[in-house]
């Protein structure tokens, strides 16, 4: 039987577990229950993930003697809006909770955000516990107390940082994750890669299909070394002040593109940090600051795997009409121009790149000049106001 291995966020008396293993839902009223002030607590899940997993956590649930409320968003990125939101509080407090019910979000990067932003916000603050269920979600939006929704001027613009009280990563449920979604999370592990542990991606390079084909081991070894490296940064600077920013790495450009596209299953958000690592990565050796070989080496890798790497690749880029006034009317709207993100080689023989706004050579944090050097890398550096 393949083991649940644990890890610890530490935050002191905000600190966490992360556990990883299959069969994870099933247990979990069991690993829950230690922390519970109540035995109560309301289930956020979209009817996809509902589908599949809802019954399973109910069932442990109850073996557990927890009393359990759902709340069953749509599915997708348009779930993250503040009508939803809206919907989802007074749902939640129709049910009736108090200050020592949880939440649970059961679900990818989408309900966990949501649910995250309700629990930091209702009664002033309860506790919830995370079960990410895409393969992104295990790996990043799960770990570090990111909630939030999006507004019409931008994503992510509403949240607070709010820590869960447990994450509960059950591998097995990646199986009925369409590959497309699975392929947008090997993106952000493939970042973690590049941040900050160029051994991590080397072995990526090798056996990374093996990721994507789900072999136990392999896919073991790539969320908790990627879940480890997320909670040591977290750790490190929980509210982004320093090398949290790191996380972002391929977000400035992943961003613009996903405003283009609209928010929508166009673009799902791993697949836009891919070709936004790719672009940064482009951008960063005409810059000089990256070595040709190795920016296409970024780009090789994540290519190989199925992910996009061109703009072309993306369908209709360009998708929102123009408002008579010439202002964008779509979620494309031009807003301002980001903190560009710039990679470096530690030195010539470390492929690792980092990224770091501080990093960004004096003249280049004009947006003309940003403008002309992505475009000239094949980049769409509009960019609406968003916060990774
Ligand atoms: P998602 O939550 O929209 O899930 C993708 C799709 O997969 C949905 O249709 C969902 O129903 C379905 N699904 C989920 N689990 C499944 C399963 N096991 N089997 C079958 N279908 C399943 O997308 P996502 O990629 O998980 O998350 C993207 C969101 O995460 C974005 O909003 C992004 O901004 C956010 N995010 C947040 C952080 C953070 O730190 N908070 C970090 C990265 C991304």
């Amino acid at each position: 039987m393949e083991t649940i291995e644990r890890l610890r966020v530490e935050l002191g008396d905000r600190g966490y577990d992360i556990l990883v293993g299959p069969q994870l839902i099933e247990r979990a009223g069991r690993e829950m229950l230690p922390l519970m002030r109540r035995r109560h607590l309301v289930i956020v899940s979209d009817e996809i993930v509902a589908a599949h997993y809802l019954a399973a956590l109910r069932d442990g649930l109850s073996e557990a003697g927890v009393v359990h409320h759902t709340v069953i968003l749509p599915p997708g990125e348009e779930t993250k809006d503040l009508a939803h939101f809206g919907k989802l509080a007074e749902d939640i407090l129709t049910i009736g909770i108090e200050r020592g019910s949880m939440l649970v979000a059961l679900g990818g990067g989408v309900v966990g955000d949501v649910t995250g932003f309700a629990a930091a916000t209702l009664l002033r603050g309860i506790d919830f516990v995370q079960i990410p269920t895409t393969l992104l979600a295990q790996v990043d939006s799960s770990v570090g107390g990111k909630t939030g929704i999006n507004t019409r001027t931008g994503k992510n613009l509403i949240g607070a940082f709010y820590q869960p009280r447990l994450v509960l990563a059950d591998t097995s449920v990646l199986t009925s994750l369409p590959r497309r979604e699975l392929l947008a999370g090997y993106a952000e592990i493939v970042k973690y890669g590049l941040i900050r542990d160029a051994e991590f991606f080397v072995w990526l390079e090798a056996d990374g299909h093996q990721v994507c084909a789900l072999a136990p081991e392999p896919l073991r070894r790539a969320v908790m070394t990627s879940c480890a490296m997320k909670a040591e940064i977290v750790a490190g600077d929980e509210r982004e002040e320093g090398d949290r920013a790191l996380l972002n790495f391929g977000h400035t450009f992943g961003h613009a593109l996903e405003a283009e596209t609209g928010f929508s299953s166009r673009l799902l958000h791993g697949e836009a940090v891919a070709l936004g690592m790719v672009l940064a990565t482009d951008f960063a050796a005409k810059l000089g600051l990256v070595g040709a070989e190795d920016a296409l080496r970024v780009r090789r890798h994540l290519s190989g795997c199925g992910l996009p790497t061109r703009l072309a690749e993306i369908e209709q880029l360009v998708s929102h009409p123009r408002a008579p006034h010439g202002e964008r009317t779509g979620p494309g709207r031009r807003r301002e121009f980001g903190r560009p993100e710039v990679l470096f080689q530690r030195n010539r023989s470390h492929p690792a790149i980092v990224s770091h706004p501080a990093t960004v050579p004096p003249g280049y944090r004009r947006a003309g000049r940003l403008r002309r050097a992505a475009a000239h890398g094949g980049a769409c550096a509009r960019r609406r106001r968003c916060r990774p």
